[in-house]
């Protein structure tokens, strides 16, 4: 039993989540790369969905997927992926 929002089974959501992670792919490709197509009477916006749901979202600004919690900065504002921030003085490379 499935309790995803469009229908596709959890494993089917994992699995395009795990082929989206890192990348700027068109989801409806990745759909027909892995032979899955959307339950009738659901819209790919129904998949976006389930994919917020495991913590997967597009970043507004690049298009990439990532972890929501990539996105959102300590106070938990939507800033987008790291690459789409203003450059933060704050990070720091050394140890
Ligand atoms: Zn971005």
């Amino acid at each position: 039993m499935s309790l995803s929002i469009s229908g596709i089974p959890d494993d089917i959501v994992r699995t395009l989540a795990d082929r989206l992670m890192g990348t700027c792919d068109n989801l409806q490709r990745v759909f027909d790369s892995l032979g899955v197509e959307i339950p009738d009477g659901f819209e790919i916006e129904d998949v976006i969905s389930d994919l917020e749901v495991i913590s997967v979202e597009r970043c507004p600004g690049s298009q990439w997927w990532m972890e929501s919690c990539e996105l959102v900065d300590d106070d938990l504002n939507d800033v987008g992926c790291p690459s789409c921030r203003p450059n933060c003085p704050e990070e720091s490379g050394d140890e």
